[in-house]
């Protein structure tokens, strides 16, 4: 035993020593939301071995997140090695403004507007058949020339003049009247997604320097950038094809409206016997963005099952079990062709017949150019078994907590996701023409957001049969990883390669919900327009995106508001639209709501832990695109839904009875730790998310390079 413990501290001295001088390939396993405490507790416990291989021959280490502890925030930090204030990408939702309003908006991907048909196309156009018509007519002229030669009567050799003119204007005419048809029918712009991540990922600057880097899942990578060399799938932030984060659909009789979290109840419409007609939606007109591009769908009931038509497409579908991925075509009209997409559909039940229809995705092998999911553009080598969905947050998690779907939907869903993202991620592997492979797994975070209340028996929606009934949901989560990598560890990994397994954050019971916009109501700080306690709910349909969020505020009488999961922002006069705090205000102000947020009591216990000003957080370029606040809450403690984009509800602190029962977003930095497993021995000390890159970076025998914020973990310190 001594023996082996001697032989493993050589073997990771050594190890140590070497990492600055070896060049062998690295791969990262980005896992969402694996958790420091519950990864430790099942590391101990034997549950997952391979981690725990990983554990004893390298390092464990908790990986401090971003503040605040949001994904987008967190990863866009990992990937580039640098603070928000860098990245720009504060959080889940981006503070716009749009004229005198101001409007949350998606935070990772903003839109920006391309011409389809220049005007100088036009005149070019136009002027390019002008003079094809003069070509015309000097290639009919020279008649006149031969004619004279030939001693030809001037009557004939006129006639054939004027008809060659004729000719020559008929040619034109027609070119000038189909361009215009065709410029008529095309939409002089259109809306495009824009990347919103302001400093350089690693797969775009090791590009740069020739180290091939092949990612999947990346996140904040939308839409995929050009590179030399590397291969990328983007991953969290990509929206569906309706521009939504995922808008799921169940269709059922009498079904109507749309859901908090961005679902939607349809039609199911009786037409004969066992047949039922529904429409689905596509993406927007570009001609009309008010509307949607529809299709038709026909659904027959069988003895096993249903069989569902879609735009001419029969697929077979046994109930309670999700199809393969169908492929749905909308057409733009004859002109401007169509569009792909990949749905999936779930016959939910036959009597009554409820469908259920997961978001529309981009299709991976056809893609539209304006919004590249991967590059290369519609590549194969991801694709060689059909699609995958392409979607950032493809899990069904909004339409479970919205209880449109069951346990058992949403762990097949999730199932799913997570059995293709392995495949995807050994395929690449195995192809071993990459030195850096990166590969996203998201469906941890997304079983512990919906699951936590089946391993706290504090939750308000704690049920310990049904808890029971499910299993260690969680625990299957982390094992998927570990068997990952136990297979990366016996086939792809080889001698002086390193694998790290890192996570963007750890979890937290989300028990009670805060209405922080009450909470500034009662303290005066926060009105609404007619005075009244409480404003209608909020769901993410109506109010992401849009002016109606904030649309009853009195901003006259609005010094603070929150905007998204607790971050809060002054109405500073010459800052925001209708700003009513003067800028020497701003200290005295801050100071006092941070003081009264410390104070802040639920039964006796303290409900926020930390209050942190932007400018003391984050440095950079974009510190002033920052909240005023951020605000860490105590474990259990989350900024309630309807607060998120405005809402203010009659309670200030009630209990969370939902079930997505699990979070961290808003939740203090130091009480949700995620985790840094590395094959290879790193010193002892903290280890924060911004410190990866610089650490890939050393672990490739790559030279530090300026402006990160991060710190290389090889290094003793
Ligand atoms: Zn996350």
């Amino acid at each position: 035993m001594i023996r082996s413990l001697v032989v493993v501290g050589m073997v990771s001295l050594l190890s140590v020593g070497a990492s600055a001088q070896q060049k062998g390939r690295v791969v990262i396993i980005g896992v969402d939301g694996m958790d420091h405490a519950l990864t430790d507790q099942w590391l101990d416990a034997g549950e997952l071995p391979a981690l725990a291989w990983l554990r004893d021959q390298g390092s464990f280490r908790a990986l401090r997140p971003t503040n605040p502890a949001q994904s987008p925030t967190s990863w866009a930090s990992l990937v580039t090695g640098t603070n928000p204030g860098r990245t720009g990408i504060f959080g889940f939702l981006y503070r716009g403004i749009d004229g005198d309003d101001v409007v949350p908006e998606v935070a990772m991907v903003g839109r920006g507007e391309k011409e389809v048909v220049s005007s100088g196309l036009k005149t070019f156009c136009w002027i390019g058949i002008f003079l094809f018509g003069l070509l015309i007519l000097l290639i009919l002229r020279p008649r006149k020339v031969t004619q004279r030669l030939e001693g030809g009567d001037a009557r004939k050799w006129r006639r054939r003049n004027r008809i060659a003119a004729l000719v020559a204007i008929a040619i034109t005419a027609f070119l000038l009247l189909a361009a215009r048809y065709v410029f008529q029918n095309l939409p002089e712009s259109i809306s495009v997604p824009v990347n919103r991540l302001q400093a350089a990922p690693f797969w775009r600057t090791l590009d740069e320097e020739g180290v091939k880097v092949v990612s999947l899942g990346a996140p904040c990578a939308f839409p995929a950038p050009d590179l030399s060399c590397g291969q990328l799938q983007c991953g969290l932030g990509v929206p569906d094809l309706r521009g939504t984060p995922g808008t799921a659909v169940v269709y059922e009789p009498g079904g109507n409206g749309a859901t908090q979290m961005g679902s939607q109840r349809r039609s199911l419409v009786w037409s004969s016997e066992s047949e039922y007609t529904f429409t689905l939606d596509g993406p927007r007109d570009p001609l009309n963005p008010n509307q949607a591009l529809k299709l038709g769908g026909q659904l027959v009931l069988t003895a096993a099952g249903a069989d569902l038509t879609v735009g001419g497409i029969v697929t077979q579908l046994t109930r309670g079990v999700f199809s393969d991925f169908v492929t749905v075509t909308f057409s733009w009209g004859e002109l401007r062709g169509e569009v792909e997409g990949i749905v999936r559909f779930r016959l939910q039940s036959t009597d009554p017949p409820v469908l259920y229809q997961g978001p529309v995705q981009f299709h991976p092998g056809n893609q539209l150019p304006f919004a590249p999911v991967t590059f290369p553009f519609n590549h194969g080598g991801f694709l060689t078994e059909g699609p995958y969905a392409t979607a950032g947050w493809p899990s069904a998690t909004g339409p479970y907590q919205d209880e449109l779907i069951d346990d058992a939907t949403l762990l097949e869903q999730v199932g799913l996701l997570a059995a293709r993202r392995s495949q995807l991620t050994l395929r690449a592997a195995k192809r071993d023409d990459w030195r850096v492979l990166f590969s996203v797994f998201s469906t941890p975070d997304r079983v512990q957001h919906m699951f936590w209340r089946d391993i706290d028996p504090e939750h308000p929606n704690h049920d310990a049969e049904q808890a029971k009934s499910r299993g260690n949901v969680i625990l299957e989560s982390y094992r998927r990883i570990d068997r990952l990598v136990a297979k990366l560890q016996t086939d792809v990994l080889k001698e002086g390669d390193v694998l790290l397994v890192v996570s963007d954050h750890g979890f937290a019971p989300f028990r009670r919900a805060v209405n922080i916009n009450r909470w500034l109501a009662e303290e005066e700080w926060f009105a609404l327009k007619d005075g009244s306690e409480a404003s209608g709910p909020r769901s993410l349909e109506e109010h992401l995106g849009t002016k109606a969020a904030f649309g009853d505020v009195d901003w006259s009488k609005t010094r603070v508001f929150n905007l998204g999961l607790g971050r809060l922002w002054l109405n500073l006069r010459g800052r925001e639209p209708h700003g009513i705090v003067a800028p020497e205000e701003r200290d005295a102000l801050l100071t006092e709501v941070s003081r009264r947020l410390l104070e802040w009591k639920d039964h006796g216990r303290s409900v926020v832990r930390s209050v942190t000003r932007g400018e003391a957080l984050y440095s950079g370029g974009h510190v002033d695109e920052a909240p005023d606040l951020v605000i860490g809450f105590e474990r259990g403690y989350r900024i309630s839904w309807n607060a998120c984009l405005g809402g203010t509800e009659e309670d200030t602190v009630f209990d969370n009875r939902t079930r997505w029962s699990g979070d961290h977003c808003s939740v203090d930095p130091a009480l949700v730790p995620g985790v840094l497993l590395s094959s290879r021995k790193l010193p002892d000390g903290d280890a924060r998310v911004t410190d990866v890159y610089p650490t890939l970076r050393a672990l490739l025998g790559l030279e530090a390079v300026e402006g990160l914020d991060g710190r290389t973990l090889t290094e003793t310190r």
